[in-house]
């Protein structure tokens, strides 16, 4: 998607090989016309697949994620990092190592929420390892709910999350592909290599 890759190269910062910023318009400030672009993107891809609900990971899958379920119009659900105190037993669950905290988190979505009829697309900001990926996989086949596929925003696709994904015979779609973020440059898959401002 070409406006994301723009976006990526005048606003994201390269924190290390491996980590890219992108707190000024999607991990912190969140840039609401971009959004809807994100949302429109996905709807287009998986627009054959019959969704009937998104389900995302807080906090930086909801806003893309919201964006898409609009444009698909289906439902949407977002699994909790931290458990509330109005969620008591009725839970599903999955540990997942978090790539940017470097920790073990449990994340939950009510059952309510999730059933044999949903057909899910699974919605995330970030592709790395596929952990995020692989927990909400966990949670929504808990559920016993179909998987159409995983949109991700930007894939680091020197990071072995994709791979992964489609070993366990997912549909994995990803807005922004980057090869590498060595030398503070990002590089995206099969383009020329672009730099970042520091
Ligand atoms: P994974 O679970 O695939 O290893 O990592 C994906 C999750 O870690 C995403 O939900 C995202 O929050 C976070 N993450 C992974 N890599 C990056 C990165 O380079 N930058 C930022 N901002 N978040 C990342």
């Amino acid at each position: 998607m070409k406006l994301l890759e723009d976006y990526i190269l005048k606003y994201g910062t390269v924190l290390s090989d491996g980590v890219l910023k992108v707190d000024a318009f999607l991990n912190h400030a969140i840039d609401p016309k971009l959004m809807k672009e994100i949302g429109n993107s996905f709807a287009e891809t998986f627009q054959d697949e019959k969704i009937t609900k998104i389900v995302t990971l807080e906090s930086s899958g909801i806003a893309p994620a919201l964006m898409t379920s609009l444009a698909m119009d289906c439902e949407l659900v977002f699994a909790r990092k931290r458990k509330s105190l109005t969620m008591v037993d009725h839970m599903y669950t999955a540990n997942v190592y978090s790539f940017t905290k470097q920790q073990n988190s449990e994340i939950s979505i009510s059952k309510e929420f999730i059933n044999e009829h949903d057909n899910v697309l699974i919605i995330d900001d970030f592709l790395a390892n596929g952990q995020a990926a692989l927990g909400l996989i966990d949670i929504v086949k808990q559920g016993n709910a179909s998987i159409a596929g995983i949109g991700i925003v930007i894939e680091k696709s020197f990071q072995p999350g994709r791979e992964k994904l489609l070993e366990n015979g997912y549909r994995v779609e990803s807005l922004a592909r980057i090869a590498s973020l060595e030398n503070n440059k990002v590089t995206f898959v099969n383009e020329n290599s672009k730099t970042v401002s520091q």
